[in-house]
């Protein structure tokens, strides 16, 4: 049983609200939060009231053709907190102990990225970014700022960011982006090693096979919403021999998210913009939706 201490708010939960992704209603949302420990279950033996932790959402059965042979995140009895069961936007929720992951003494604010990190080290070990690649990053929200970090950890030597909200641009910048475009027009096309794709926005998705060189790699990272289209041009796709990559959430990947939070390899202090108490989830979502604000990341902090 967990005491929730910061919970954000993910581009997912918006989808989840609409009715544009898994699960069903009624469910309590929040699937990347961080808190104590406060109590454990009889069978429960690698935490003890008072740990600090964060939590992997998906839950895998361990038992299927899927779980047997590695591939967890497509496990055919998944279940994951915050989106089919019970999740983090509440004072307490309580998860299985496979999915708890001792996070010492990194602040909450930064353990609620576990999760987001996580499905962004499953991406780019996709992608397989490697030394003196030249990569574009299309979207420079909450988890664009991630992919460029990790991009830049794998070796990238220059990462271009393209972003139309110019405070995210700025802020893309000064997180290490060699090149921020706020209009794709604006970068040169066939170009880059590998193009990653985190708006989820269908128009820009489709735009993104333009920018991959020869050869090169597109990864499609952003959720989209359901039953909606992307439009390449298949023989660009084919002429082209682009390897495409999508990336369902992670496999196991909470571990090293944990590490690399800690020893600050990635760096999350600044990628916080609002944090609000649990009455104001819907507030959050607002914010979120309307892009008004210098909005980054939208935390909810349910002991306020
Ligand atoms: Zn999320
Ligand atoms: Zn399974």
């Amino acid at each position: 049983l967990i005491e929730v201490r910061a919970s954000g708010i993910c581009g997912t939960d918006i989808h989840i609200l609409r009715g544009e992704y898994m699960g069903d209603y009624p469910v309590i949302p929040g699937h990347e939060f961080a808190g104590n420990v406060v109590a454990v279950g009889a069978r429960v033996t690698r935490f003890r009231p008072g740990d600090r932790v964060a939590v992997e959402p998906n839950l895998a059965c361990d038992n299927c053709l899927n779980c047997l042979n590695n591939r967890q995140n497509f496990c055919e009895h998944w279940e994951a907190v915050g989106v089919t069961v019970p999740g983090g936007m509440a004072e307490y929720v309580a998860v299985p102990e496979k999915a708890v992951f001792d996070i010492g003494s990194l602040p909450f604010a930064h353990g609620a990225f576990v999760e987001p990190l996580s499905c962004v080290i499953h991406g780019i070990q996709k992608a397989a970014i490697h030394a003196g690649d030249r990569v574009l990053i299309v979207g420079a929200g909450p988890i664009g700022i991630l992919l460029l970090q990790i991009a830049r950890l794998q070796g990238a030597t220059s990462v271009a960011v393209a972003e139309r909200n110019p405070q995210r641009a700025a802020f893309a910048e000064t997180m290490g982006a060699e090149e921020v475009a706020h209009d794709l027009d604006d970068l040169p096309r066939t170009a880059f090693d590998v193009v990653v794709d985190a708006t989820g926005v269908n128009d820009v998705m489709s735009r993104t096979l333009d920018y991959v060189r020869r050869g090169g790699t597109l990864l499609l990272f952003g959720v989209p919403p359901r039953e909606s289209r992307v439009d390449f041009d298949a023989f660009e796709l084919f002429r082209k021999g682009v390897t495409l990559h999508t990336s369902f959430t992670s496999v196991r990947n909470s571990y090293q998210a944990v590490v690399l939070l800690q020893s600050r390899r990635v760096d999350v202090s600044d990628l916080v913009s609002h944090q609000l108490a649990l009455a104001s989830f819907a507030r959050g979502v607002d914010i979120l939706e309307t892009g008004a604000e210098d909005v980054r990341k939208v935390q909810i902090l349910p002991q306020t």
